[in-house]
């Protein structure tokens, strides 16, 4: 028999099966549907059935799908993927921050001060003025200062949060609120910064310092903090997001952002998968495990638990993250483990079948969370632990092939590399020319087999995937600065970075059997955006629209013509 004639009576029998099937809630139809499955990941259509993908496949076999009720979407040649995967999130930190003065944008000490001016304006009846997102590269020094605070808030306390979370600033109020004098100690693992000359704290605050205030500010609860986290679900559904993998902070506690999540769980309003980990810190590593282990047994596809966190360092921009060799103007940063403890932590959640999340920024920081998964792998030999390192912002160039040879999963965050001044410069200046080549090195590490996953750290900065992706392909920022890209070997391909925010986001939480790809059977999670990716340049990526998002088969944002 002709090959084309055994192709076509598949094709007839496969349609005859599909028409004894009952019909598609959902039909989408007509597009370039990119799937993530490995071998032939093109199609045209897609039908959903319940919560699950019903079909996958030709848009003329599809049509064996439609029934009277079924939804048909024209998809008119736009493009279909399956559902981003955020895998590495702050998701109620997120939530929170959509109530307080954004400052992302802000580039300039005159454009920080009329943001937080025009923001406490608008919101007198609020006790404390609170914000986030300021870069260091937009104040000189690196560092604001509670005069530059004190100039717009002075009559009540203010604190805005750093974009990286890990530096604060307090005007004189939110200082003396938290009872911060030249005589406060500096915690171990934090500063006050401090005048030179006077002693006096600057208003800047780094690290385990910033809990001086943050614990005094008032955070919304009950209904409205809940109400935020609606909010926050409708905006990532909006970006085209269906799963998340939330990487635990200090600023909210488990219990509570667990209780949240239950609740819109229970009534039916989470709309994107939650991945959640607890967080274990030296000294404090017994109970965040037994917590992790004992909360995996109630995981579903909606909401599941089973891995635990650990800060290794802090970050390069603050020259808090641990490395190998000098900051340029001393210091090795300070990690907040001995390797032994970390490997003995690691080894010890390991053991009690977690997934083990590690945050490591500098050279010294990576190398420490290698070994300390290393170390579990020797005592336990499990093999397909799926151990993470998170950031990754520069590696050494020996540590590079471990990540494919240990198994370790490389998590990292595009937009942390968005080549913009405040940006890369700060970033670029402290890390110096060797550790600089180095990084947000995806592509070397790719090359050497090393699993990637992709993430925002919002609200670190935006959870838009569009615009992560865009900085992933083409390293630069969205004016298309600067020319050629920033260290352009380390992008990646379109379809590469695809896959790092659905199918390798699924493996990196073991779920890749039921999600991360368009397949019969899996879960119905999609998106349909407005231009097709593939085609042309990478430009294309920030014309970009999210037209649809479906989540277990429910329509969750349709886009307002
Ligand atoms: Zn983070």
């Amino acid at each position: 028999m002709p090959a084309r004639l055994a192709v076509l009576l598949v094709a007839v029998a496969r349609t005859a099966a599909l028409a004894a099937e009952p019909p598609a809630d959902l039909l989408l139809t007509g597009g370039r549907v990119w799937t993530a499955e490995a071998g032939g990941p093109w199609a045209e259509a897609v039908a959903v059935r319940g919560d699950r993908i019903a079909f996958v496949g030709g848009a003329k076999e599809a049509e064996a799908l439609r029934g009277p009720r079924t939804e048909v979407v024209d998809l008119a040649g736009r493009l279909v993927l399956p559902g981003f995967n955020d895998a590495h999130i702050h998701l109620v930190d997120g939530a929170l921050s959509l109530e307080r003065v954004d400052l992302i944008e802000a580039g300039s000490v005159a454009a920080v001060q009329a943001a937080i001016r025009g923001f406490a304006a608008a919101n007198p009846e609020r006790p404390w003025v609170l914000g986030r997102g300021w870069l260091y590269g937009s104040f000189p020094g690196g560092l604001p200062t509670k005069e530059q605070l004190d100039a717009v808030v002075p009559d009540r306390p203010a604190y805005m949060e750093c974009y990286d979370g890990h530096s604060g600033w307090a005007n004189s109020k939110a200082l003396a609120l938290a009872g911060i004098t030249r005589d406060t100690k500096d915690p171990e693992h934090g500063e006050i910064v401090r005048d030179p000359e006077t002693g006096e704290p600057t208003g800047a605050l780094k690290e385990d310092a910033r809990a001086l205030v943050e614990s005094k500010v008032p955070a919304p609860e009950g209904d409205a903090r809940y109400a935020l986290l609606l909010r926050a679900l409708a905006l990532l559904n909006s970006q085209g997001i269906t799963s998340v993998q939330d990487a635990r902070t200090s600023s909210t506690t488990f219990e509570d952002d667990l209780a949240l999540l239950e609740r819109a769980k229970r009534e039916g309003r989470l709309t994107v998968r939650v991945r959640l980990s607890t967080r274990m810190s030296q000294g404090d590593v017994e109970g965040p495990v037994a917590a992790a282990a004992r909360l995996r047994e109630r995981s579903d596809a909606l909401l599941g638990f089973g891995s635990v966190k650990a800060f290794v360092d802090g970050v390069i921009e603050a020259k808090t993250a641990a490395v190998l060799e000098p900051y340029p103007g001393g210091g090795l940063g300070t990690p907040n483990w001995t390797p032994e403890a970390l490997a003995a932590a690691a080894t010890a959640a390991d053991a009690a079948g977690l997934q083990v999340w590690l945050h490591a920024i500098g050279d010294r920081g990576v190398r420490i969370a290698l070994d300390a998964h290393e170390a579990a792998l020797r005592a336990n030999r499990r093999t397909d632990r799926r151990g993470r390192i998170e950031h990754i912002e520069t590696v050494a160039a020996a540590d590079v092939p471990r990540f494919s040879s240990l198994g370790v999963v490389a998590s990292m965050q595009p937009l942390h590399a968005n080549p913009d001044q405040n940006n890369a410069d700060v970033w670029s200046a402290n890390a110096g020319p060797d550790r600089a080549s180095r990084g947000f090195a995806w592509g070397l590490l790719e090359r050497a087999g090393a699993r990637l996953v992709f993430g925002s750290d919002w609200p670190v900065v935006t959870s838009d995937v569009l615009r992560g992706l865009y900085c992933a392909v083409a390293r630069k920022t969205r004016e298309g600065l600067p020319e050629g890209g920033w260290r352009p070997e380390h992008a990646v391909s379109v379809e590469s970075a695809l896959r790092h925010y659905t199918i390798d986001g699924a493996r990196a939480s073991f779920e890749e059997d039921v999600k991360g790809s368009l397949r019969a059977g899996k879960l119905a999670d999609l998106v349909v955006l407005s231009e097709d990716l593939f085609a042309g340049p990478p430009e294309a990526i920030l014309r970009a629209r999210v037209v649809l998002t479906v989540m277990g088969g429910r329509v969750v944002h349709r886009a307002q013509r």
